[in-house]
């Protein structure tokens, strides 16, 4: 179910008045970028700061043009379009976009590395940090991954791609145009290196 308005504007409000008062601490920073970083212990309103941080910490806001009112309403809305589902839910994004995986992948080639995070989810900003995976593909690429993390089930209605795809057209039509673009070798980033 969305956000009713009042709640919405509830939220909106106590995040702007986290960003005025800049709340995170070292300590809290330094462990955004461990595994074992639970995100059941913030609020939504804390962790739409943590997204913010996750910009700023690459200083994306200065590099891209991108005032902190864009930022912050991007974030609000992404939080906002998020469905009260189970799983695939607005705690879910943050969790693939913050959290970082065991395995040891500072040695790994940069597409090993990438089939790594398509086998076990894209674990986004630790790994970032982990392998300093800015120094190998860019700042722009970084910023889309972030930002992919954050949106990539925006509005998910909380059932499976099987029941999806049986009940629903519109479904299907994703999946038919997202094969066409994944097929094509010139969008792949796997064979650039
Ligand atoms: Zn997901």
């Amino acid at each position: 179910m969305p956000l009713t308005p009042s709640f919405e504007q509830q939220n909106l409000t106590m995040f702007l008045v986290l960003c005025s008062n800049d709340t995170l601490s070292e300590e809290v920073l330094q462990c955004l970028r461990l595994p074992s970083f639970d995100c059941s212990e913030w609020s939504d309103e804390e962790i739409l700061l943590l997204m913010q941080h996750m910009y700023l910490h690459f200083d994306f806001p200065t590099k891209y043009n991108i005032s902190m009112t864009t930022l912050r309403n991007f974030l609000f809305q992404v939080y906002k379009n998020y469905n009260e589902v189970p799983f695939h839910n607005f705690r879910h994004s943050f969790c693939v976009t913050q959290m970082v995986s065991n395995a040891q992948t500072s040695s790994m080639t940069v597409p090993a590395l990438f089939v790594r995070l398509w086998v076990f989810g894209f674990q986004m900003y630790a790994m970032i940090l982990k392998v300093d995976l800015i120094k190998l593909i860019g700042d722009l690429e970084i910023l889309v991954l972030i930002t992919s993390c954050i949106c990539h089930d925006l509005d998910h209605p909380g059932y499976n791609n099987i029941y999806q795809v049986s009940h629903d057209k519109v479904a299907k039509n994703y999946i038919y145009i997202t094969l066409v673009i994944i097929s094509d070798v010139s969008f792949s980033i796997f064979f650039r290196r």
